[in-house]
């Protein structure tokens, strides 16, 4: 997400912010812009160039203020409607709203609302709480505002633009990131800081959890609109989905994940001739584990950059398709040699199970693998797409199972209490690991799953 209040250039630097965002979502993408008359809006499917064309950028120009999102689908359906930021026009003012994140109460809310009339045009979470702050009777707009965040439950990251202001607020676990910044004489947030560097803002600071902040013509207000803080940044944006460049706590990604191979390094000794790293997110982590091993790094995979991510591609076809596209080994480097690969993660195994066949084609003798985060065991309920146990091979099997089933020499994951030591060396303020412990910290209102709802309570 990103946006951006009085600016000349608001949905150009939005439409470059979003381009520098394209690995949080590949689904669609949307921008609504504003001025103190009224909304005006753009969306599609697909890939950002092909969701907004040059002639709907251009319709956008003359407005000063806007927000921006590219989808990435989770628990709702892949179609126009449901691509953000929406747009709702009525009386009292129009809304475009978008969000990050996924509300764990929206179905019992929606139930409510629909039961008193209220009528909804997509299965998106941003829409529930679009009509919670329509029906709010609060007196004014900002107290409306929070009197609809205080009745959601879940990780979000809300950016709310009406004529007359731009909204930004966070839940009070702080699950999915937002990032302050500054360009010229105007005020931004974006979902990283890689697109504060895309279009020359500075990165001015972390939005806090419960943090809500209104920005208007008059200037910036901080306020709360939670003040019970429970930090839970999700691991996996350190992990695997930011971007390598981006910074948390003006601490870079890459260096959380250079130390993060280092930890593994330290839990995994074996001898090889090469360490790989499966780019381009575990590069970093490659980096590390060569450095405190002493075993040298080489690029024994490219990956084919026109690809897009295959843990965010739709559809198990796809995304085996996706990843037989997407890498290649190097077999002049990898011939003849034991090699240790570091993955960030293992979700489905699809990834793995490639990469180590095709090492072993281009000649590699030996193939062990490390993963440099914890088993991937349990379900996210908070935004990333993996919702279900039987989507996830560590809930399936054990690790063993996981080496055999992947084809690989041997396989090691790096502790929770690794990462958890690395996260505190870069100033960590507490993570969620839900993923990887099954303590969710937010409670799990949505029946989701119900034969998992059970076990998913037991750490609210
Ligand atoms: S459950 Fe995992 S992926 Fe989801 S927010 Fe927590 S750490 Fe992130």
């Amino acid at each position: 997400m990103f946006g951006i209040w009085g600016h000349e250039n608001a949905s150009e630097l939005t439409y470059i912010a979003l381009h520098s965002l394209q690995h949080r979502g590949q689904n669609g993408a949307g921008i609504v812009a504003s001025n103190e008359d009224y909304l005006f809006g753009a969306r599609g499917m697909g890939l950002l160039n092909d969701a907004i064309s040059k002639e709907q950028l251009e319709s956008l120009k003359p407005f000063k203020n806007a927000i921006g999102h590219v989808r990435y689908a989770t628990k709702t359906s892949s179609e126009l409607a449901n691509v953000q930021p929406i747009l709702l026009k009525s009386y009292s003012g129009d809304l475009g709203i978008c969000h990050n994140g996924n509300l764990t109460n929206a179905i019992q809310l929606r139930k409510a609302l629909e039961s008193e009339g209220s009528i909804f045009q997509t299965t998106t979470d941003v829409e529930v709480m679009a009509h919670l702050l329509k029906r709010s009777k609060a007196r004014t707009n900002k107290d409306r505002i929070k009197s609809a965040l205080r009745q959601i439950k879940g990780a979000f990251v809300f950016l709310l633009l009406q004529e007359n202001s731009l909204t930004i607020a966070m839940d009070n676990h702080g699950v999915r990131p937002l990032m302050l910044g500054r360009i010229d004489d105007a005020w931004c947030v974006a979902s990283e800081t890689c697109a504060f560097t895309a279009i020359g803002a500075e990165y001015v600071r972390d939005i806090e959890p419960g943090e809500f902040i209104t920005i208007t013509d008059d200037g910036i207000d901080f306020d709360k609109y939670s003040y019970v803080e429970h930090p839970n940044l999700c691991s996996m944006e350190y992990i695997y989905f930011s971007r390598a460049d981006s910074e948390f706590r003006h601490q870079s990604t890459y260096r959380i994940r250079k130390a993060l191979g280092e930890a593994l390094a330290k839990e995994f000794k074996h001898d090889a001739d090469l360490v790989i790293g499966v780019p381009d997110s575990s590069l970093a982590a490659a980096k590390g584990f060569s450095t405190e091993s002493g075993i040298p790094q080489e690029a024994g995979l490219l990956k084919n950059r026109y690809v897009g991510r295959t843990f965010i591609t739709p559809g198990q076809e796809a995304r085996e398709r996706a990843v037989r596209m997407k890498l290649s080994p190097v077999r002049d480097i990898v011939e003849g040699k034991r090699v240790i690969v570091i993955d960030d993660s293992i979700v489905r195994g699809t990834t793995s199970k490639f990469i180590v066949r095709s090492l072993k084609k281009a000649g590699a003798t030996e193939v062990h693998m490390g993963v440099s985060s914890p088993p991937l065991k349990d379900p996210c309920y908070y935004g990333i797409d993996v919702s279900t146990h039987a989507e996830i091979i560590a809930s399936q099997k054990s690790v063993e199972e996981i080496c055999e089933e992947i084809g690989a020499d041997s396989l090691t994951y790096l502790s929770v209490d690794g990462m958890h030591d690395v996260y505190k060396q870069f100033g960590s303020r507490g993570e969620c690991d839900a993923c990887f412990t099954g303590n969710y910290p937010i409670e799990i209102v949505d029946d989701l799953l119900p034969q998992e709802k059970e076990q998913k309570s037991k750490g609210v």
